[in-house]
């Protein structure tokens, strides 16, 4: 089975975990370096960016985190997961950083407060023909993306809402906590594929 890891600082992870595992991958936790050896792919949960991002400093993960991520590892974040993935940041705290990854500059909380989340149907022709369930809540928002990264989800308005370079995707919704599958199975497929490229 492909081992996931699923970086556990502060946010989501057990609903990350579950669909995973649904799907047959073994997780494993990671908040320490050596937890990141031997992974074949990272998720990066919702949450509180700033909050995964200090304690990933403190923790001394940011710089294995870049470097994974700058490796080729197939990596999903979602919401603050998308945020630790931007390349340019717009609204972060003073002194924020992030691993890298997607060539975008993302806002974050660009939809307003926590009482204007909501939930939404997206139509995604990556994934098929039903639409994704998408949850936003106190989302990020894909502002620019630059010429490496190529958008992936967009809302009816235009709004680029999920991004994708290479297997690294950025998502500024919970697609886990509406049991939408797919972005999940994607994953594990890039897994399979850079395994079958390598062998
Ligand atoms: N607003 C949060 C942040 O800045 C993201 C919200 C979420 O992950 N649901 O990290």
């Amino acid at each position: 089975a492909p081992r996931v890891g699923v970086l556990a600082l502060q946010g989501d992870v057990r609903e990350h975990a579950r669909m995973l595992e649904g799907l047959g991958a073994q997780v494993t936790t990671v908040r320490r370096p050596a937890e990141l050896a031997g992974v074949d792919a990272l998720v990066i949960p919702g949450g509180e960016s700033t909050v995964i991002d200090r304690l990933a400093r403190i923790g001394g993960l940011r710089e294995p985190l870049r470097e994974v991520i700058a490796g080729g590892l197939p990596v999903l974040g979602t919401c603050a997961g998308l945020i630790l993935l931007a390349q340019r940041l717009v609204d972060g705290v003073p002194g924020q950083g992030t691993f890298g990854g997607l060539d975008v500059t993302v806002r974050r909380n660009a939809f307003g407060a926590q009482v204007e989340s909501f939930e939404t149907g997206i139509a995604v022709p990556d994934l098929g023909t039903a639409p994704v369930r998408a949850v936003f809540i106190r989302a990020p928002l894909v502002e620019q993306l630059g010429s490496g990264a190529r958008a992936l989800v967009t809302l009816p308005d235009g709004r680029i809402v999920g991004a994708e370079q290479a297997a690294v995707t950025g998502l500024a919704f919970h697609p886990e906590s509406t049991g939408e599958r797919r972005f999940h199975e994607r994953l594990l497929a890039q897994v399979a594929r850079r395994q079958d490229a390598a062998a």
